[in-house]
Formats: structure tokens, sequence, C-alpha cells
């Protein structure tokens, strides 16, 4: 298939004017054909009014035909092939193994939610049944369930540009909740973008879906996203990146006329814990799994581990000794665009600046062009890290800190300190978790995910991950990107009171025809409900 370079508006082509980019090969710099251009004003009108109307159509469709969508999307994109695969590995310098494991994750992703609105009890369906004779009023018949927003915008993040880009959790999540999805492409990958959204286009036409059900827009500035989340027919939206992107956007969609529903999944800094008896009985081990998180994807993950915790012992000393040896063999990094590397240079070289820090370790730079870095760390003390925030901010790339406490209570301050974050990982032993009770208990207010004996990185897709956390972690911490429960971002509950047995929503209805979970009466049951709606109650 041969890239265009243009947006792509519902079934049609966008107009090959506007301001022009390109992609670059972040081992060398190198400029990649095609030159993609910039959506016009028209042509985010044009896509937001084709979603509109998509959503009359799509927003009522079964579970089935949305399910069966995104199982097309999913099969269109394996379709791709090697195509696929070269392309984004050429744009992002991740390695081949990891761009094919981010598909299969990105294609089992749609498979997975296809199947959860296949079922369909995820609209979570409360009936609760009229009382005509309850005193001293009669309770009325009232049903409720999860109904989709309406279009949602998604911007593609650079870091993963299958699994949460043009097709990624996202866009997956708010189709299988009922919603058209408009993408505002990562400049920093659109050949792998336009790629993508060519499958979501094969797939909507093959399943009939409505035109406007998809729309890929492309831009190397900040115009398109915020013309999108200003627009008034796009009604929610979903972000990966920056905390200063996804707060410029969180602000500009509470401050419409008609604010919307927002979710920006930014930076996070994921504090790993080491407690006194694993540092005794796996120090060799810790070092190594901490290594492979810090270091794996060029630490360009959201739940890269950014600051390690642990109290001043030779046990400890020794750990950072043996992690600094590792960072300074690992291999020189290519970082996904010249603006990550620049924030990461200037990061590490700012951190290496601040009073009461040192930089223990640094790998070698080989000078290649390309976008290129090395592996740092750094190390510093529980009262220097508390008294300057910055050394609590996420620095993107690959590199940590590691941080001194003097015992329980100055970690248990670090804990209390901490803002919102992804995830948190602690490692202890039986006895460690008893006597550190209480770091637990002050974590689990802290982040969207806490992982025992582990390592923040890797985010399993399924019914209970929690990829979300406190702000600034997120815009809204009572949510989540990955798993089934991302759909609940983009719907809302609605409800009938009163209403005839055919004039429901199917989930509602007293047969159960879909044979769905609901809540009746305050019981979970996949029953039929036998008694009558009395007709006409007032
Ligand atoms: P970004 O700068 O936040 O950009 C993400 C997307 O949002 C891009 O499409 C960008 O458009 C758009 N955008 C950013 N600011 C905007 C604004 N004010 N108005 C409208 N649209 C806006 O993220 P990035 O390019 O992926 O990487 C930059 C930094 O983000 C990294 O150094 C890292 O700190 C962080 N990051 C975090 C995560 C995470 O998962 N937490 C993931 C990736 C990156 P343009 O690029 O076209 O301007």
């Amino acid at each position: 298939m041969e890239l265009t370079g243009r947006s792509m508006i519902g079934y049609r082509w966008g107009e090959a004017r506007g301001d022009g980019f390109c992609a670059a090969d972040p081992e060398t710099g190198a400029k990649l054909a095609p030159e993609y251009f910039s959506a016009t004003d028209a042509e985010i009108g044009r896509a937001a009014d084709l979603a509109s109307e998509a959503f009359r159509v799509y927003g009522r469709l079964p579970g089935k035909a949305r399910g069966a969508f995104l199982r097309a999307i999913a099969d269109q994109i394996e379709k791709l092939g090697e195509t696929l695969l070269e392309r984004a590995t050429q744009e992002t310098a991740l390695p081949a193994a990891r761009i094919q494991s981010e598909r299969t994750r990105t294609c089992n992703q749609l498979r997975f939610l296809a199947g959860v609105v296949e079922e369909g009890s995820w609209v979570g369906a409360r009936i609760d049944l009229a009382d005509p004779n309850r005193k001293p009023l009669p309770k009325p018949d009232l049903r409720s369930l999860l109904r989709p927003l309406g279009p949602v915008a998604v911007f593609g993040a650079s870091n993963f540009p299958l699994a949460y880009s043009v097709a990624g959790g996202d866009t997956a999540s708010a189709l299988a909740a009922g919603n058209p999805v408009i993408v505002k492409a990562h400049p920093a990958h659109p050949g792998t973008s336009e790629l993508v959204g060519h499958a979501v286009r094969e797939a909507a036409q093959a399943c009939a879906m409505p035109e406007g059900i998809f729309s890929l827009l492309f831009d190397a500035g900040t115009r398109v996203g915020a013309a999108l989340v200003r627009h008034p027919k796009v009604k929610a939206a979903g972000f990966t990146g920056s905390r200063a992107g996804g707060r410029a956007l969180m602000d500009i969609a509470a401050a419409r006329p008609e604010p919307i529903p927002f979710f920006a999944e930014m930076g996070s800094v994921n504090p790993v814990f080491i407690l006194p008896g694993a540092l005794r009985e796996r120090r060799e081990q810790i070092v190594e799994g901490l290594h492979s998180s810090v270091i794996t994807g060029a630490g360009q993950f959201c739940t890269k581990p950014g600051v390690i915790v642990l109290d001043d012992s030779p046990d400890a000393r020794a750990l950072a000794k043996g992690l600094g040896e590792r960072m300074e063999h690992a291999p020189e990094f290519a970082l996904l665009t010249a603006g990550i590397r620049a924030s990461y240079a200037a990061g590490i070289e700012s951190r290496a600046r601040e009073k009461g820090v040192c930089k223990t370790a640094l790998g070698q730079g080989t000078g290649n062009p390309g976008f290129r870095a090395v592996a740092a760390l750094f190390e510093t003390d529980a009262e220097t890290f508390l008294a300057k925030a910055d050394l609590g901010a996420e620095i993107f790339g690959p590199t940590t800190l590691v941080v001194y406490h003097s015992g329980r209570e100055q970690m248990l301050e670090i804990a209390r300190n901490l803002e919102g974050h992804l995830a948190a990982a602690v490692h202890g032993t039986e006895k460690d978790l008893r006597d550190y009770a209480e770091l637990m208990a002050i974590l689990e207010t802290k982040v969207g995910r806490v992982v025992f004996n582990g390592y923040p990185t890797g985010v399993e897709v399924c019914h209970p991950m929690v990829h979300g956390g406190p702000y600034p972690a997120t815009s809204d911490g009572r949510s989540t990107s990955v798993g089934s429960q991302a759909i609940f971002r983009f719907a809302r509950p609605v409800c009938f009171q009163d209403f005839p047995d055919a004039a429901l929503p199917v989930e509602l209805q007293n047969a159960n025809p879909l044979g769905i979970w609901r809540l009746v009466d305050g019981q979970w049951t996949r029953e039929v409900v036998s008694q009558a709606v009395p007709a006409g109650r007032a």
C-alpha cells in the first residue's frame, strides 16, 4: 500500500495542502517520505460532522455488530503484515520484536474488547421494579444502563505506535462503547498511523459502518488537536503524552461552553520501594529486574521506575553500584523524536547540577547521528529529595534516581509526599509487609496499581487492570486507559422511568433477550423479569 501523506476524513482523503512535515528515522535523523499535510479547519469540521451523523447509527448498533467491527480491525491490521512492521520500526527505532509484540497486543486488545461488548453485561443494567403499594408513595419502575457519549477525539502516543495510537486502547474502548472516533495522529509516526488508519477504514467499509465512524487527522503542531477538543460536536477525548500537553488540552475541554470528559494519561515516575528483608535476600535479582525495567524501550514507558527508594545501608549502596555498572554498559539508545531527545538531555543535565544529587553512572556515547541518548543513574538522600520537587518529576528516557532514607519514618514521609502516579512497586518479604503495612496504605492512595516483588513496566490487558492514578498521572483518577474498565470513560448512565417494555433498550427489557447480567431489585441475575411495568404512571 502506497502512503499518501493525507488525512482520512470518513471514507475520503483530505487535501494535500496546508503545512507539510515528514517523519524522521531516529537512528539517523533523516527525513522519511512521504510529506504529510496538516488537516485544514474545513477537514476538522467535516470529520466532526460525519462523526456526529455516524453516532446516530453506530451508537444504537447491538454489541455484536460493534464486536464484529473491532475484530475486523484486528484482522485488517494483521493483513498489513511486514509493511506495517517495517514502517513502525523505521519511524520509532524500536526493535522489530517489540513492534511485533505490540501489534499482537493491539490486536488482542481489540478482540478482548470485542468479546466484552458482544457479551454485553458491561452496560451495567440495573432494574428496580415498580411497587405501586409502597407507602407513603408508590415506587416507579426504574431501569438504567450505560450509553455512549458521541464522537471521541483520540491523541496517538509517541511511545506506543500501535498499542496507544490509531487503533490503540483509547480508540478500541471508545468504539467498543459505541462512539465514533477521530484520531489526531502523532507526528512521530505518521506512516504507521496512515497504515493502521487504512486498516480501520477497510474494516469499517467491510462491516458497512456509517462513513464518519472513523477519521484520521495529521498535524505537526498543536492546532488540529486543540481545534478537535474545542469542536462542539466532539463529546469526549482520550490522550497519552506529556503533562504539559495533557494539561493544556484538559483545560481546553473544561473551558468549552459545554465542557466534555477528557481523559489524559500523563507523566508518571512510578516509585519502587525496596524494603530491608528483600534487599538482604534478593539484591542481585532486584538489580537485574530494575535495570531491565529502566532501560527497556530506552526508558520511554509511562510506567518506567523513575525513583528507587531504599534505606541507606551497605546492601543498598551495593544495589546502586550494581545498577550503575549495568547502566554504564548499556548500549546507546535512539530516542523516539528530536524533542524527546532534547528534553532527556536537558533533564539529565539539570539533574546533574542539583546540589545534593550525584550522577553515579553514565553510558558511553558513540557520536552516531540520530536522536541518541545514553543511560544515566543518579543518587540522592531523602532530605534533598523531599526538599526539591523537581527530583520527583518524570525524565522520559533511560534514567532513574536512587533515594536513600534514614529509616521507616523517613520512607513513609517520602511516600506521603508523592503526587499521583500510574504505578508503584514494593519489594519485600512477608515480614517486611507486616512491618511496613502503613506504606501499602499510603501507596494505595497515590497510584492506580501497586506491584509486589515486581516492576511497574508491563501492563496486562485484562478485566482488573488499572492503568490510571490520581492527578497528575491522569486527568481523572477514577478510571483506566487499559483493560475492560477503559470503556467506562466513554459512556454515561441513563435511567428510564416507567417505560413500556417494548420501548426500552433491549438490555433492560423484561425478557433479557441478550442474557446479560443485571442488578434486579438489588440481586445480580441473568433471569427474565416477570413483573409487568404498570402503564401510564405519572
Ligand atoms: P506530547 O508533547 O504531550 O504530545 C502528545 C500529542 O498531543 C501530540 O499529538 C501533540 O501534538 C499533542 N499536543 C501536545 N500539546 C498540545 C497542545 N497544547 N494542544 C494540542 N495538542 C497538543 O507528547 P510526546 O510528543 O509523546 O512526548 C513529549 C513528552 O511527553 C516526553 O518527553 C514525555 O515526557 C512525555 N510522554 C509521556 C508519556 C506517558 O505515557 N506518560 C508518553 C509519551 C510521552 P504535536 O506533537 O503535533 O505537537
